[in-house]
């Protein structure tokens, strides 16, 4: 907001040295994966910038998007609450209830037209405007409201993103996704169920920063965190090269850390940065802990489904990946439930089964 304080002065207020804020600057851009050298340009943006007034709509989801986003770690959400951000309304952490805090979000509108960012967790119910609503208002009204003056849109988690699991058959409530209601708005998706932590506080920091979304790939996601796959960045890739597979969960294989993926692990075609960012503090992912990748980051990973069935007969000793022979062809791709690249329809997010080019794609870019 225009009137606040520079990020740097509430810094300063509150005791941080030239020194702590040029480690911070150094932390963001590691966390945006930007050279090292950038840190003095994001030093001397934020020496000017101002907090941005957030807005985060809440609609058919579970919390796990605030559940991650309250664990994170790098920077932490009390020093985005707080130091960065001015998170004016938000369901679950706002103290406010009731009309002081419609009144509040319609307070934040007003002050930052046209400057707010908004960001979104859950689906959007279309079949029926009372499948969910927040002070007796829709969800679709009320996405439609506060966007229309919203300087860029966030759509965190994948029901948001995508439609998620309220969109899996048979969809009940219509359920799709911010970017199939709005269409006029620069929207980010930080897709995931639920996206790591920070991913997504590393787009609100680039926003905080250069006062731009970052460079998205074709799905509208950071690239910088979902510009590879994570088989690519995993560490049981080794194994895969070396054709070792666990055939169960508890068998040699498993218990030796071999890879994962006959026992239905989607890391080839999933992007994220699982196996690199991690979770809990950078301290493990999934496959770490044993299990294979859902391909929870996808369009219609749920509907897809086939979590335990492996994605096709793999290659192995080739050293690349591209090489996987979908040798079993569509009969198990389809019972394996590959994930899809998102194609959409007017309303919905229909899908396509995986190529040997969704295989290479973390390889071209
Ligand atoms: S298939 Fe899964 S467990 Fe195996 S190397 Fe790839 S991402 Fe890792």
């Amino acid at each position: 907001m225009k009137n606040d304080p520079s990020l740097l002065e509430v810094l300063r207020q509150q005791g941080v040295s030239r020194r702590g804020f040029l480690k911070f600057c150094a932390a963001t851009a590691s966390l945006m994966a930007l050279p090292p050298g950038m840190a003095p340009v994001i030093a001397k943006a934020l020496e000017q910038a101002h907090r941005p007034s957030v807005i985060w709509l809440s609609f058919q989801e579970c919390t796990g998007c605030t559940e991650s986003l309250t664990r994170s770690h790098a920077p932490t959400i009390e020093g985005l609450i707080f130091d960065a951000i001015s998170l004016d309304y938000h369901h679950t952490l706002q103290a406010a209830s009731g009309s002081a805090a419609e009144e509040a979000r319609m307070a934040a509108m007003k002050a930052n037209k046209g400057e707010y960012l908004l960001v979104v967790d859950g689906s959007i119910p279309t079949a029926d405007p009372g499948y969910s609503t927040i002070a007796g208002i829709s969800n679709l009204e009320m996405l439609r409201e506060v966007a229309a003056d919203a300087a860029a849109i966030i759509a965190v988690g994948t029901c948001a993103a995508f439609g998620g699991l309220p969109h899996a058959k048979p969809n009940p409530t219509g359920a799709v996704a911010v970017s199939d209601i709005i269409t006029d708005k620069p929207i980010i998706n930080v897709s995931g169920c639920p996206p790591i932590p920070v991913v997504i506080t590393g787009v609100l920091a680039h926003f905080l920063t250069f006062g731009t979304l970052p460079k998205l790939d074709h799905l509208g996601r950071p690239l910088a965190f979902y510009g590879n796959n994570i088989h690519d960045r995993c560490y049981r890739r080794p194994f895969y090269e070396r054709g070792q597979f666990a055939e169960s969960f508890d068998d040699e294989g498993a218990k030796k850390g071999w890879c994962l993926y006959k026992l239905g692990c989607k890391g080839p075609v999933t992007y994220n940065a699982c196996a690199t960012t991690k979770w809990n503090n950078g301290t493990s992912f999934p496959i770490e802990s044993g299990h294979g990748c859902l391909g929870c980051s996808e369009p219609n990973f749920w509907d897809l489904g086939g979590f335990y069935n492996a994605l096709s007969e793999p290659s192995v000793n080739t050293g690349n990946a591209a090489a996987f022979g979908l040798v079993a062809g569509a009969a198990v791709g389809a019972a394996s439930g590959i994930m899809a690249r998102k194609e959409k329809d007017n309303t919905s997010h229909a899908h396509q089964k995986v190529t040997v080019n969704d295989l290479k794609r973390g390889e071209s870019q």
